[in-house]
């Protein structure tokens, strides 16, 4: 077994490479960016090396800098993680020159496999099922319609270098089918730099089922079970589980071994996904993965093995440590994968500081791979996933409800997340009753995603109380400054806002402003929104953003979290988002200076020029700005002094954020 190994990745899979390693007594090197000097893979790791600037052309993807870092460091072995240099030809050479071992499968398996044509070409020799289609080299337009007339429409065209969805259109008629060869062209073009495409037909509505292989250097070959990845979104796995459900035993094992075939003929070693689409009882090869998937914790969860201590016992050169008939599964796994973007924004990576990042506990039910922490930032250089959650059961349903549950527990805050999607999914009837196929989620669309909702008054509520409990606090602060030990402020009860013994604020609900009143009453409040029938509160305790509270005789927890005049609430499942609308702040509007002074457009915090507490003058610099590559200057509005500093240099900021919050100086 190998010493030391290097990690050629970042974020949750390098986390979780290291995981095993450390478990296994190896000892760990990670690469990172200068973006990523401080990321939780880097901390992890017995030693870190930086490896180049944030964008991956200059890092990530340096295996020529990545394997000098493994000359230097002593690192026996490379695990490249998935995406970056995984499915890299090129790099599994060079480290085969270097002498440093390649965790994954020989060069010759990922050239081929690398290829869908190729890959389908040799599948084909292996009597292994295709979905019917054209993978011939002939690429003129005459060929590729008369193969696709043949096909008989819809069909699918993929670019064969393809990989995430790039360079795929479905064609539903003959008049279609040049503009959709010119755009696939030109996508795998760009993307791949091959424009080679192949054709299938488009089949109605598969399920995307794939089978976990593992191959070792002795001859031995094995299936690990299967992988319904059928929840997609434009072709990209939101929601998998293992095993498939409802998919009959034997067709199980005849996938199962049609899968071992395929990575036989390509003398496959390690670990590697077999790809099919299963439709009406028939399944059909689509692709070969040759590398550790996304979705492998689910086929872990239900066998009880851990795939990268298997890789890393393959690559030193052990036989593989089960052989078929010893491999055994138990219960149902369900993975989700937590991404920063906006559902409502048809997907819109988000980025940002996650100012609160609290995952559900971790427990053998519930499994939780991520590659951040809380106060990290989500960049726009990288995948925007934050993790993957992962949940285990006796039984689906059992799971499922372990799924729903853990999701609604899951607390972000800073950046817009899939969260409440990925709810809205595992709570679908559909889902539940295992109506699945890659059409799900069009299929159930206005479910899924429903125009965002008012927001509700028990939010409120929450978000008012904790404007109150901040304001009480900051009074009482202020007042034991000056020692006034006899102030009526500083009674625990008895104080007062106003005469009229309430206090009203104004919320805004995006553009619509709530009005609420919290009235004062001996045993806690009332509070009504908007006018409306006042909700009676009692119990109320705010620690660490945590509001406990009987809001309308009902006991509840809400997460309430402030930066700068923005509320996050998340209550009762979902989340929602406010703005106070702050007198002092609205009178520095009306004033053509905003107290508010937010990121103009998404980019890196350079420098800040002043801190909380400091008085400025109108037109004084606050903070420097990296955005579009070039330097903004934010200036002081008006003079005031400022009350927050929401970021510091090296911070990635996104579009419309609050930088700083500054108090307008009166008169
Ligand atoms: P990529 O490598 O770009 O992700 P794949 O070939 O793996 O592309 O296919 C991704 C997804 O696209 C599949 O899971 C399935 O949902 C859909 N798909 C692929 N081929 C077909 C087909 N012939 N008919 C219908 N859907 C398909």
């Amino acid at each position: 077994m190998f010493d030391k190994i290097l990690i050629a990745n970042r974020g949750e899979i390098a986390c979780r490479v290291i995981r095993t390693a450390r478990r296994m007594g190896i000892k760990t090197v990670a690469v990172h960016s200068e973006a990523d000097a401080k990321a939780m893979h880097v901390q992890m790791a017995d030693e870190a090396v930086c490896i180049g600037p944030a964008p991956v052309g200059e890092s990530y993807l340096r295996g020529d800098v990545i394997l000098d870092v493994a000359r230097r460091t002593g690192a026996q072995a490379v695990h490249p993680g998935y995406g970056f240099l995984s499915e890299n030809a090129g790099f599994a050479a060079a480290c085969a020159e270097a002498g440093v071992v390649f965790i994954g499968p020989p060069i010759e398996a990922i050239r081929v496999m690398g290829s869908k044509a190729e890959s389908k070409r040799l599948m084909a020799n292996a009597d292994v099922p295709l979905v019917p289609g054209y993978h011939g080299t002939d690429q003129d337009f005459a060929t590729l319609s008369a193969e696709a007339e043949r096909i008989g429409y819809p069909v699918l065209v993929k670019a064969s270098a393809g990989g995430g969805g790039k360079g795929m259109r479905v064609v539903r008629a003959a008049g279609e089918l040049a503009d959709a060869v010119a755009g696939a062209q030109r996508e795998a073009k760009a993307a791949f730099g091959d424009d080679s495409l192949l054709l299938e037909k488009y089949l109605g509505r598969p399920r995307h089922v794939e089978i976990q292989v593992f191959c070792d250097t002795h001859g031995n070959g094995v299936y690990l079970f299967e992988r319904d990845c059928s929840v997609q979104r434009r072709h990209q796995k939101v929601i998998e589980e293992a095993p498939a459900p409802n998919l009959p035993d034997d067709l199980r094992r005849r996938m199962g071994e049609a899968a071992v075939a395929a990575a036989k003929a390509v003398n496959y070693v390690g670990a590697g996904t077999v790809e099919f689409l299963y439709e009406d009882g028939g399944f059909y090869f689509i692709e070969m993965n040759t590398r550790l998937q996304v979705e492998h914790p689910v086929t872990e969860k239900i066998t009880g093995l851990d795939l990268v201590e298997w890789q890393l016992r393959v690559a030193a050169g052990a036989e593989l440590p089960l052989r078929q008939d010893q491999l055994t599964r138990r219960g149902h796994a369900f993975e989700a994968r937590l991404y920063a973007e906006d559902p409502q924004r048809d997907f819109l990576p988000a980025i940002g500081k996650l100012v609160r990042l609290r995952p559900p506990a971790e427990s053998d039910h519930v499994r939780v791979d991520t590659g951040v922490r809380e106060g990290d930032s989500v960049t726009m250089y990288y995948d925007p996933m934050i993790a993957k959650l992962i949940v285990w059961d006796e039984d689906r349903d059992s799971a499922l409800r372990r799924l729903r549950v853990a999701l609604a527990e899951y607390e972000v805050v800073g950046v817009t997340t899939n969260v409440g999607f990925l709810g809205a999914i595992a709570g679908h009837p559909a889902f539940k009753a295992v109506e699945i196929d890659t059409g799900f989620i069009e299929r159930h669309r206005a479910d899924l995603l429903p125009p965002p909702a008012p927001v509700s008054d028990r939010a409120l509520a929450a978000a008012s109380l904790s404007v109150l409990l901040k304001r009480r606090e900051e009074a009482q602060a202020a007042l034991r400054a000056r020692s006034d030990r006899y102030s009526p402020w500083l009674l625990a009860n008895g104080w007062r806002l106003n005469e009229e013994n309430h206090y009203d604020l104004r919320l805004m609900d995006g553009d619509t402003a709530r009005e609420v009143t919290l009235h004062f009453r001996a045993d806690g409040y009332e509070v009504a929104a908007d006018g409306g029938k006042p909700m009676p509160v009692t119990g109320v305790s705010l620690t660490d953003g945590l509001l406990t509270a009987t809001l309308g005789g009902m006991r509840t927890r809400a997460t309430v979290v402030r930066q700068g005049l923005d509320i996050t609430v998340l209550i009762d499942g979902a989340v929602y988002r406010l703005t106070l609308d702050d007198p002092s702040a609205r009178a520095a509007e009306q004033e053509g200076g905003s107290g508010r002074l937010t990121a103009p457009m998404p980019g890196t915090v350079v420098r800040v020029l002043v801190e909380a507490g400091q008085s400025v003058e109108a037109g004084a610099p606050l903070m420097l700005l990296e955005a579009m590559k070039m330097e903004h200057t934010i200036k002081a509005p008006a003079a005031g002094t400022v009350s927050a500093v929401n970021f510091a240099a090296g911070d990635q900021v996104s579009e419309g954020v609050d930088l700083l919050v500054l108090d307008i100086a009166e008169g």
